[in-house]
């Protein structure tokens, strides 16, 4: 049986608990949905008054140049790379994940039709469970080019190896994964898949949301071919804060992707009317950068460049295994699933936990302070950043979780969540 008195312990040997400081969280709060907004970091409110004040109030214009406002994007490009196993100049921060999986996808699409012997292929692969925006952004572009492309949904992770053989698996070119599960925090074998995918000759895409900052992530070491993913989850970059992509060097020479604004022009201040698009990672720009979110960006990642990846990993699964044994000792009886897989290698850093009233109980538990999330079905989900979450604080997420299931202390909305 674990106590308070044992989380407590644990709190007082954590090395990473002096890293809490550097967040502002309100007194009261348990946040547990850092995994869908990150907490922000103190030193953004300096930096926001340093490039609203002094970047644009007083230097105007030329901050594009004396304040580094259009490096911008390389250079946080060039501090995220290290937390997704990138190397430098491999990664941009810019625009959404959406419009960044749409550029990804064009590119990976045109490199497969300019194959010689892949360029009949028309068959895109994602899972049915994977984020929904993943699947439109993919409809979008292939009902655009009319070429014959379809999108195949996958009904589950394990039905892949069967899509990718035998003369199925020679139609496939791209198959696009998000690497850890929005609603389930599955995680998936980045190494072992990508092979998979390659062995098919088709060209793999990672969708980072929920793995940036959760989990060590090797981009290069897996030898993937493209990935996208969120600064405002686990990175801490503030809501709406921009996305990033990731192309390897030994794609650069052929990245080619449709967005060609003139960020991503050779000379975008020659203001020629013939295209000519710079050499690398600039390719995957598109036009101006909204600079004071940008900006942001580098708050969180500075405080990731203090910490080890495999530092943060074990708390996250100690928070994790913690919860879950919290939650099968205290809440037993209590009609919960979990739907996260209890193996550390095949989770990342959220536990989604069903209930018949998920929505009720959810709302009931940010009512009381522990602010988690739902999402459809029934599936409540419970991010844990080591960043800024203690042992005490999974202790009492559980009891009041506890507390409210035991007393029935929740409000069902009979048309909202009709148990079926
Ligand atoms: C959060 C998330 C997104 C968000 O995309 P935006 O364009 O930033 O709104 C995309 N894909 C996945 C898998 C996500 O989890």
């Amino acid at each position: 049986m674990t106590t308070e008195q044992d989380c407590l312990a644990l709190d007082a040997a954590d090395p990473l608990a002096a890293q809490r400081v550097q967040f502002a969280l309100p007194d009261g709060v348990i946040y547990l949905d850092g995994n869908s907004l990150g907490a922000r970091p103190k030193a953004s409110l300096q930096r926001a008054q340093q490039v609203i004040a002094a970047e644009w109030g007083d230097d105007l214009i030329r901050s594009w140049n004396t304040a580094g406002w259009y490096d911008l994007p390389r250079r946080l490009g060039n501090l995220l790379a290290p937390i997704v196993g990138a190397a430098a100049d491999e990664v941009v921060v810019t625009d959404t994940t959406s419009v960044n999986l749409f550029k990804a996808l064009a590119a990976a699409i045109k490199m497969q039709a300019d194959h010689p012997g892949r360029a009949g292929r028309r068959v895109i692969i994602t899972e049915r469970d994977n984020f929904p925006s993943d699947i439109y952004m993919a409809e979008g572009l292939l009902g655009w080019l009319e070429r014959g492309y379809q999108l195949k949904l996958l009904e589950s992770w394990s039905d892949l190896p069967a899509a990718l053989s035998g003369e199925a698996g020679q139609q496939v070119a791209v198959v696009m994964l998000t690497h850890v599960n929005y609603r389930t925090g599955r995680m998936f074998d980045m190494t072992a898949t990508t092979a998979q995918i390659h062995a098919a000759g088709a060209l793999a895409i990672w969708d980072l949301a929920h793995s940036a900052g959760a989990v060590p992530v090797a981009l290069n070491a897996a030898n993937a071919d493209f990935a996208v993913g969120c600064t405002y989850k686990y990175l801490n970059g503030g809501p709406g804060s921009p996305a990033f992509i990731w192309v390897p060097q030994r794609h650069h020479a052929q990245f080619a992707q449709p967005l060609t604004g003139w960020w991503t022009h050779r000379q975008p201040f020659a203001m020629q009317p013939a295209y000519a698009p710079v050499a690398g990672i600039g390719r995957a720009l598109c036009g101006t950068q909204p600079v004071v979110s940008l900006a942001l960006v580098e708050c969180g990642l500075e405080i990731f460049g203090q910490v080890a990846m495999a530092a943060l990993r074990a708390k996250s699964l100690a928070l994790s295994d913690l919860f879950i044994a919290l939650l099968e000792e205290h809440c037993a009886g209590h009609p919960l699933e979990l739907i996260t897989p209890r193996a550390h290698a095949e989770r990342g850093s959220q536990v989604s936990v069903m209930h018949p009233h998920g929505y009720a109980v959810m709302q009931a538990l940010i009512a009381r302070g522990v602010i988690g999330d739902y999402r459809e079905p029934q599936v409540m989900r419970f991010g844990f950043t080591p960043l800024y979450t203690s042992y005490q604080d999974v202790w009492r997420a559980v009891m009041v979780l506890k507390d409210i299931l035991d007393r029935s202390d929740y409000q069902v909305d009979a048309k909202r969540d009709a148990v079926t």
